[in-house]
Order: C-alpha cells, then sequence, then structure tokens
C-alpha cells in the first residue's frame, strides 16, 4: 500500500528534460517517490493511507533556499537605520542571546521556510558564526528539524574583530562572560559537525566560516591556515564547505590554497568579483550563492549573467532574514531577474524556467543533495510544495504555467508542504509545530533578549520619513 498519492496536480518536475505533465499522479511509498505520470495512465486508484486532490494546484519540487542565518528571525528589522550593523548583530548574537532564543527562533524560521515552500534551508548560526560554545548552533538546529524541514546548520571561522566577549546565561538569568579568541573557532567547528553531523533525521551541521578568502581583522598567516582548516573538517567528515566570499577572495583562496575551491564548496555573495576570479570559480567548479536581495550588491554587483555565460555553477538564495530580507525565494526568483535586465538593460535575460532551476536542481547539486532532491522524479525522496492556482492573480492558469508562476507567485501560494513523504504543511497549516506557540515562544525570546541589549534606538528611527536614514 501507498503511503501518500497526490492526483489531479499540474506537474512541474524540474527534472532533465524539463517535464510538466498537465494532470498527474505522484505515488510516494516509505518517502520515497515510486510512481509519478499522467492520470490517464493511472487507471483505478491504488491503495493509499492518505490521498491528495490537487485538482486546481501546480506541484513542484520543494525549494531549496541554501543561504540564510539562524538568528535573523528575532533580529529582523532591528537597527536598520544604524550604519554600525554589524557590531550591533554580533553583540546580540554573542551576549543577549540565550539557549532558548536559538531553540525558538530554529521553529520560527524554518516555519517561515516551510510556509514559503522551502523544503531545504541552510543557515549560518548568527550573522557571523558563534564559536564560543556549540549549544547555540545545536539549539537552533533543534528547532528547525523540529517541524519537519530538511535543514543544514553551519558554523566556521567568524568575522569581524579580536577577540571577542560572549555571554552564557544561566536558568537564572545571570551569566558568565568569555573572552573567545581565534584558536576556538576551529575547535568548537570540528566539535559541531562531529556530533551534531548525523544527530537528527533530516537536519545536519555544515562547515560554515563568516568569511573566507582574505578576511580583514586577521594576518594573512591566519586566514589562510583558517582557509584551509574550514576545508579539512569539511572533507574529514564529508560535509560541504560553505561561506560568504567578496571581491578578492577568491584570487587569495586560487594563490594560497586553491584545493579550497572545488563544487563542494559554496560562495554567497560574490560580489565584486573580477573576471580572473570568474575564470577561477569556472575552472574549479566552486558554487557562487546569489541573494539578489543582499545589502553586498549595493556595493558591487554579483555578476550573474558573466557567471551563467562562463558556466560558472550558481544557485539563488534569500540570505534571511534580517535586518530587511525574506526568507520568500519567490521573491527572489522575481529579483534576479529585475536586477540583471535593468543592468544590461535587456528583458531577455534569464528566462523564467532556468530561475526555477536556480532555487531547485542547482543548489541541490550544491549540497551534495541533487540525487534525493531538487526535482520530481522516481526514485527521488518525496519534497513536493503544491501552489493554489485557483486564484486571480494566477489566472487563467494554464497558459505558461512556468512563467506564471517564477513572475505571479508569491509564498503564500503555497499551499502544502511534503518532505520525505511527510505532510508538514497542509492548506497552509503546519502540522508538526502550533503555530501560535511558535509565535508566542519567538515573541519572549525576542523580548527578553531585547531587555538585555537595552537600547532602544535599534527600534526608533529619528529619520524615518526622510531621504537617507544614515
Ligand atoms: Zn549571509
Amino acid at each position: 500500500m501507498l503511503d501518500l498519492l497526490l492526483i489531479n496536480g499540474m506537474l512541474i518536475t524540474v527534472d532533465e528534460e524539463n517535464t510538466i505533465i498537465p494532470k498527474g499522479y505522484i505515488a510516494v511509498r516509505g518517502g520515497d517517490i515510486v510512481e509519478m505520470g499522467s492520470m490517464d495512465k493511472l487507471g483505478e486508484l491504488p491503495e493509499a493511507k492518505k490521498v491528495m486532490d490537487m485538482d486546481g494546484h501546480a506541484v513542484l519540487p520543494g525549494l531549496i533556499d541554501a543561504h540564510g542565518h539562524g538568528g535573523h528571525c528575532l533580529t529582523r528589522t532591528l537597527a536598520e537605520h544604524i550604519e554600525e550593523w554589524d557590531d550591533i548583530a554580533e553583540y546580540i548574537y554573542y551576549s543577549c542571546a540565550d539557549e532558548e532564543f536559538w531553540y525558538h527562533e530554529g521553529v520560527l524560521a524554518a516555519a517561515e521556510r516551510i510556509k514559503f515552500g522551502t523544503t531545504t534551508g541552510v543557515s549560518m548560526i548568527g550573522s557571523t558564526p558563534r564559536i564560543d560554545s556549540i549549544e547555540p548552533l545545536e539549539a537552533n538546529l533543534a528547532g528547525s528539524v523540529s517541524t519537519g524541514i530538511r535543514q543544514f546548520s553551519g558554523i566556521g571561522f567568524p568575522d569581524g574583530k579580536w577577540p571577542k566577549k560572549s555571554r552564557k546565561y544561566k536558568k537564572d538569568g545571570s551569566f558568565e562572560e568569555l573572552t573567545i579568541t581565534p584558536e576556538l573557532a576551529a575547535v568548537n567547528t570540528e566539535k559541531s559537525v562531529r556530533l551534531l553531523r548525523d544527530k537528527y533525521k533530516r537536519g545536519t551541521c555544515i562547515v560554515a566560516p563568516g568569511r573566507m578568502g582574505a578576511r580583514p581583522n586577521v594576518s594573512r598567516e591566519m586566514n589562510i591556515l583558517q582557509n584551509k582548516e574550514m576545508l579539512r573538517i569539511a572533507k574529514e567528515y564529508d560535509v560541504p564547505l560553505h561561506t560568504h566570499a567578496f571581491g578578492g577572495d577568491v584570487k587569495f583562496m586560487y594563490e594560497t590554497s586553491p584545493e579550497v575551491l572545488n563544487p563542494s564548496t559554496s560562495l554567497t555573495h560574490s560580489t565584486g568579483y573580477s573576471d580572473e576570479e570568474l575564470d577561477i570559480l569556472a575552472d574549479t567548479g566552486a558554487y557562487v550563492f546569489h541573494g539578489p536581495t543582499t545589502y553586498s550588491n549595493a556595493v558591487g554587483h554579483c555578476k550573474v549573467m558573466e557567471m551563467l555565460e562562463r558556466k560558472v555553477n550558481l544557485a539563488v538564495v534569500t540570505d534571511g532574514t534580517a535586518p530587511d530580507r525574506s526568507y520568500d525565494l519567490w521573491r527572489d526568483m522575481k529579483n534576479v531577474q529585475l536586477i540583471q535586465r535593468f543592468r544590461f538593460r535587456d528583458g531577455g535575460l534569464l528566462p523564467c524556467g532556468k530561475v526555477l532551476r536556480l532555487v531547485t536542481m542547482e543548489p541541490a547539486k550544491a549540497l551534495g543533495i541533487d540525487k534525493i532532491t531538487g526535482s520530481l522524479e522516481v526514485g527521488k525522496r518525496a519534497d513536493i510544495i503544491s501552489v493554489d492556482v485557483m486564484q486571480p492573480h494566477l489566472a487563467p492558469f494554464g497558459v505558461m504555467p512556468v512563467q506564471k508562476l517564477v513572475y505571479h507567485a508569491m509564498g503564500q501560494d503555497v499551499d502544502n508542504v511534503i518532505i520525505e513523504g511527510e505532510v508538514v504543511m497542509e492548506h497552509r497549516v503546519l502540522t508538526k509545530v502550533d503555530q501560535k506557540k511558535v509565535l508566542a515562544d519567538a515573541e519572549k525570546s525576542f523580548n527578553l533578549m531585547f531587555e538585555r541589549l537595552n537600547r532602544r534606538d535599534v527600534v526608533e528611527n529619528p529619520k524615518l520619513y526622510e531621504l537617507r536614514q544614515y
């Protein structure tokens, strides 16, 4: 008997041939897609524990958001009008956040992602990783997976100034202050990956330093050492290596530790690269994760078209969610098109089908999970979403469905989310967590963090209606 049978949906498979089946079915057993095809080939309905009628729905592979930040859902908008945002974020994550904060933020973030149709999420712990202990990451990962999401949580060498200070809170609200040196980064990165890599069915720990290449604030020797060390841990435990990188970083890595640049390494947000760096990326196969709404685009372009023309591996990510981003990948599908079309004054760039692959199959390959997810195919795990297309803004749906979805759909149009055959959202109701409780717990954790931060200026923007906020 089947565990789950989806019938009557328009299947947009994103397989090798980009097959679309106008009225199709998907049969799921043991978390796998065991059969799929056109309804007229199905005949009599086979027995299944649960049948979901997808009439009026587009059925797609779950989206993969390969870059965001653990913690950001409880700091979004804070200090967005203050130029020293990075320092404030680091202070919050290192000195105002306790284990409950990390856990409840993990639940909230994954709930947001699932409600937008994301079935796999990657989160670096903190704005730049918090490395004084493995507990923040452990709590955040545990919170995420409680929703049913497929989660990669990352830790690694952090950016910013040294030494750093952190506070470890006790149950009674008192805390112990610690001074952290760079040496602790590799120790706790390795410990996290070793202990958490296989702890959960759908959650894992990966190596995700805040930045790789030529980080400011540390010596050239320390940079080379950390780049190699991060790669060593990723290789030894066979997990992806994921980081931020900007103009000059690729060249630095290529000249000092070229082995770091390989198809299991992904570099977000990759703005400001030279042409030489694009060629290095094309040669080495290292992935670029482009966040269209990330702030670094304001400083230097991510040369998306130039990269794709050179066959650089690339995926689109949200960089959710603080201070001003969303986990809604549907927005980013549209944004990546707009930015490139405006850059080159050319409305023909990045057709919708190509964009859809950049949030499904491409990130699946980058994370090494393309054999199990990223497309709807027999033999893959059943990571499936359905979009309610019987709505005014998507009508009439039968015509040009991929364009309708990429141009006009939004995260809230996702109606059902299935991960490894498990229905984690049904008609927009989360099934594994109680949304009311998720929001209440999150707010409680936010309030406590905010009290510890003790800064009204992060929520009060005196220039809110002026031309510039700083
Ligand atoms: Zn980021």
